[in-house]
Order: C-alpha cells, then sequence, then structure tokens
C-alpha cells in the first residue's frame, strides 16, 4: 500500500518546514501549498488522504476553502489555528472541519492527530474484524451485523452519508445538503425524526451499541461505541 498523501497548507515557510520533516519521519507523502488561493483546484487534481489547513493564508482564507471543499468531498480535514474563539466554528456545519491543531502545537501531536484521523477515515485499512455494516451502494441496500435493515429512502440516504465517514461531525445543515440535495422538501427538523428513527432500526440489531450520536448544538456523527 503506498503511503498516505498529506497536503499542507501553511504560509509560514518555517512552520512548514518542521511539518512537512515531521510528516516524512511518520513515513506520509506530502505536498504543499503556501497560498490558499489553489487549494482547492490542487484537491481536486491530486485527491489527497487529507489535509492540515491554516486558518490565515494569503489569497483565500482556510475557512472559506474547507467550506468550498465540503461541498464536493468529505477529504479530512485539520485546521490549523492561533485562534481558540474559532474552534467551536470551524467544526460546526458552517465550515465542517474534522479535526484542530492550535498554534503552536508540536509537531508530535500533530502527526498523532494525522494519524488518529485517518483512522477514522478508513476504518477498513485497519479493522482486522468484518464490517459490521455493509453498503450495497448498487442495491442501495445496508447490512448491520449480516442483517439487511428494513429503511425507507430517506434513512437509506441518510445513513450511506454517515456510515460512509465515520466519526466526522456532520451538522443537519450539510445532512440535509448531502443526503436530500435536490428534494425541497426536507427540512431541518425533518432528520431529527429521520435519525429517530434510524437509531430505533439499528438498536432492533446492535441493542445497546450506540451507532448515532448527537453533537450538541451541531448535529450527529456516526461511531460505534
Ligand atoms: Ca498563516
Amino acid at each position: 500500500m503506498s503511503a498516505p498523501v498529506i497536503m499542507v497548507v501553511e504560509d509560514e515557510p518555517r512552520i512548514a518546514e518542521v511539518m512537512l520533516a515531521y510528516l516524512a519521519h511518520a513515513g506520509f507523502a506530502s505536498r504543499y501549498l503556501e497560498r490558499g488561493d489553489a487549494v482547492v483546484s490542487a484537491i481536486r487534481e491530486a485527491e489527497p488522504d487529507l489535509l492540515l489547513l491554516d486558518l490565515m493564508l494569503p489569497g483565500v482564507d482556510g475557512i472559506s476553502i474547507c467550506r468550498d471543499i465540503r461541498r464536493f468531498s468529505s477529504l479530512p480535514i485539520i485546521m490549523v489555528t492561533a485562534r481558540v474563539e474559532e474552534i467551536d466554528r470551524l467544526l460546526g456545519f458552517e465550515v465542517g472541519a474534522d479535526d484542530y491543531l492550535c498554534k503552536p502545537f508540536s509537531p508530535r501531536e500533530m502527526v498523532a492527530r494525522v494519524q488518529a484521523l485517518l483512522r477514522r477515515a478508513r476504518p477498513e485499512a485497519t479493522a482486522a474484524a468484518p464490517p459490521l455494516f455493509e453498503h450495497d451502494r448498487d442495491g442501495q441496500r445496508i447490512r448491520c451485523c449480516g442483517q439487511l435493515l428494513n429503511l425507507t429512502p430517506q434513512e437509506y440516504r441518510l445513513l450511506a452519508v454517515l456510515i460512509n465517514a465515520p466519526g466526522r461531525i456532520f451538522a443537519r445543515a450539510s445532512l440535509l445538503e448531502m443526503a436530500y440535495s435536490g428534494s425541497g422538501e426536507v427540512f431541518d427538523r425533518a432528520i431529527d425524526s429521520h435519525i429517530k428513527n434510524l437509531r430505533k432500526k439499528l438498536t432492533l440489531v446492535l441493542g445497546e451499541r450506540e451507532a448515532i450520536h448527537s453533537v450538541y448544538g451541531v448535529g450527529y456523527r456516526f461511531e460505534l461505541t
């Protein structure tokens, strides 16, 4: 398996140099951009496995970049910021980052976060056990613990989005967009009732284990506990 590719966007050369050195040492391949304005096109082209994105950048700022990427990709994104007060917003529906690092950060911490987020984003690569959820995209069906789930089309779309991005926090608004784009009749609160029904159906199979977690003030996260 080839090394995961990490894209680093950082306008301070000294910080970037340290980041790249530690990533290389940890066995990652990396790409580096100094400015914000080329990031989205570079991502479409290079399809990296993870993005380390500085908030304050020349050209386009990190928040706008993250938002743009979320329109077409669930690429794992770690925002790097010196502004602690921004963190809720970065992780929330408005921006959609997966994790954050506060400047100044230790490069070891950075590597640990990158590894953890990659594990979350690609559980199939590390999990030895058979997957609890099997997604049959062609048949638009999902099995849980080998059992076919009896889902409505809306529930299917919602669960498909969630199980394909374990650990990621989804705001209601982004779930709406990703699961129901184009269908005008679904509203924020409808998500809650679909989630409620999904949870009931999953409980029948999973028992005590929880799969869909509420994230206070934001939305939902899929992670089997
Ligand atoms: Ca900066």
